[in-house]
Formats: structure tokens, sequence, C-alpha cells
């Protein structure tokens, strides 16, 4: 007779990676408890699982103290605002998420006995002066620029964690995750694959920030997620990139997508955003060696599923998208 179902609680659990997160240890058979407060998470993520045995969602704020009666194994902490849209729109939630919300699910996994994951981010190297990112870089961030609340929040995220598996021996992981994109992200988020594919749908410009030199690597979300799943099943406790190394600048992508949707829309220039990270591209030789881990999904494929789930959005949610704002917020 196997063990009892491992119990694992996912915070952000309706937001995007937590969503996918919720459905693979769901599908795994864990017992899974779903924790969100729903300002940037949308319900609609995960209502499919609902009616399933294995699953339970606690609306809860996890920077106020989180409680969770019974025995929990892991706990994976993905709640926070994740783009420049909701760090401008809630900087202090932002700063709170990863620091006071990091401290009190750090308390619980000491509680429990768990092991617990936190999703840190590539922001922790901020504008970067090497190129690609190895996790032995320290990072170029800008303490007090629009980005600082979230790249701070998570650099402390980082360290808090540390601190917790070094003088408390706790059971720790530390994801550092690129550019990720999939079904669910927002449609609304300021994203620039969301952006640009809303703008498709609703025959708009594309707008490319700055000159569209600056460089990005898209990681399609399944293979995200099944590197995040052997970071936790793995014995490393020390920070590692999950990314997906195909870089491309803004402008060949906004042209890749405009091929994509097989629309004709023009490609328009607007002002780079203070602090907008001019290149970025993850080292993934230690996922390697590792995880023996390394992405799958080519970036057309996985862009031709994105925009399948963009397309089957209503005319009503594809055109109360906020983008629009977002190059007014961005600015000193
Ligand atoms: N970007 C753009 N047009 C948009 C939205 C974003 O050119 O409508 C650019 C943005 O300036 C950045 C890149 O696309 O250089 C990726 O932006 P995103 O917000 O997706 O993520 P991040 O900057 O955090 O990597």
């Amino acid at each position: 007779m196997a063990d009892r179902m491992k119990r694992v609680l996912i915070t952000g659990a309706a937001g995007f990676l937590g969503s996918h997160l919720c459905d693979r240890f769901v599908q795994e058979g864990y017992e899974v408890i779903g924790m969100d407060n729903l300002i940037t998470g949308d319900l609609k993520n995960i209502e499919h699982l609902f009616k399933l045995a294995n699953f339970e969602f606690y609306h809860h704020d996890v920077t106020k103290f989180v409680h969770v009666p019974g025995k929990v194994d892991y706990i994976l902490h993905f709640a926070s605002p994740a783009s420049p849209i909701d760090y401008l729109k809630i900087p202090i939630q932002t700063l709170k998420v990863g620091s006071l919300g990091t401290h009190n699910l750090l308390g619980l996994a000491k509680e429990k006995q768990a092991r617990i994951l936190i999703a840190s981010t590539s922001e922790v190297y901020g504008d970067p002066l090497v190129h690609p990112q190895s996790e032995d870089y320290f990072g170029n961030v800008n303490t007090i620029g629009p980005r600082g609340v979230y790249d701070e929040a998570k650099r402390f995220q980082e360290s808090i964690t540390m601190a917790y598996h070094r003088f408390h021996g706790l059971d720790t992981r530390i994801a550092r995750i690129f550019n990720t994109y999939g079904p669910r992200m927002r449609l609304n988020d300021g994203r620039v694959i969301p952006a640009f594919m809303g703008q498709a749908l609703r025959g708009e410009d594309i707008t490319v920030f700055g000159d569209g030199m600056q460089t990005r690597s898209f990681c399609y979300v399944d293979d995200q997620i099944e590197g995040i799943y052997r970071l936790l099943l793995s014995d490393y406790h020390l920070p590692i990139n999950i990314g997906n190394p195909d870089e491309i600048t803004i402008l060949d992508f906004a042209e890749e997508i405009i091929k994509l949707t097989e629309t004709d829309q023009k490609i328009v220039f607007e002002p780079l955003p203070t602090d907008d990270p001019l290149q970025r591209q993850p080292d993934i030789t230690k996922a390697k060696e590792v995880l023996d881990w390394e992405p799958k999904v080519e970036r057309a494929e996985g862009m031709k599923a994105t925009f399948n789930y963009f397309k089957s959005l209503t005319k009503e949610e594809l055109f109360k998208s906020e983008h629009k704002d977002f190059s007014k917020h961005n600015r000193h």
C-alpha cells in the first residue's frame, strides 16, 4: 500500500504559473491546497479543479499569518504580481508578498517540517552586465526604479530563504524563473506576449518599446512547470535558472507575431520603459546537470498554442485590455 498522498500548498494558485502547477500536482496524485488573494489571479484558471476531491482552495492573502490545518509536505510560493504594469499599480503589495509573505510561508514550512520552493526571477539580475546570466552573477538592479519593488522583494526572498536554510536547516529550493508564456497569461498585464497578441486580435498597431533591439528568451509554460517539478523533487538548495535560452530581439519577435497571427498590423515604436533590461538569456547549464532538464517546446509551437488560447477569449475580455495605459505609467 502506498504512503498517504503527499499534501502540497501552492500560493498564487489562481495565477498563470500557480494554476498550471495546481494542474500538474493534481495529475500526479497529490492533495493540493491552492491559496490566492485574487488581486491579480483569476478563479477562472482553477475552477475546473474545484470538483476534484484532491483539490481545495483558500482565499487568503499570504502577507497575513498563514494557517493550514493538518500536515503539509511541500510548499510552492508563487504568489506575486509578476508584470511591470502590476508593480506600478500595486507596488506595496508587490514588496509585501515577496518579503512578509515569504517570511510567513517559511515559518509555516518550519512548523510543518515541509520542503519549500520559492519562485524567484531573472529580475534578480536586473539589467545584466553579464550575458547570458548564470547563477553566480550578482546582478545590476536599480533599487529605487519602478521595477525595484519586484526585484528587491525577490532578492530579499532569496536571502531570507537561504537564512532559513542555514539557520534553521529548512529544506528549501529557489527557482530563478525567466520569461515564461502560455495559456492563462493575463491579456491585460502589459507583458509583451499578451500585448502583441491582443493588439493583433483587436486590429491595433503592434507597440515595440525602444528600438526593439532589447532581447528576451521565452520559455513555454509546460517546460517551465516540468523544470519546477524536478527542482522540487531534487536535493539542490541553491538558486537555479529555469528558462529557455532561445533569445530573440523584441523587434524580430513583433515580426514573428505578425506572421503567426496572419494579420498585417503596423509596428509602431514607443519609448523604452525605465530600467527595461536590454538583454536577457538564461545560462541553463546547472539545470541540465542537476535536474537533467532542458526546454523542449519550440517558440513557433508554443506561440501557436498561446495564440489559440487568446483567440478563445470573449470579445468583452479581449477589449477590456488596460495595456494602453502602460507606457504612461512606466515613466519617472
Ligand atoms: N515590450 C514591448 N511592447 C509592449 C510590451 C513590452 O516592446 O507592448 C517590451 C518591453 O519593453 C521589454 C520586453 O518587451 O523589453 C518584454 O517585456 P515584458 O513586460 O513581457 O517582460 P520583462 O521586461 O519583465 O522581461
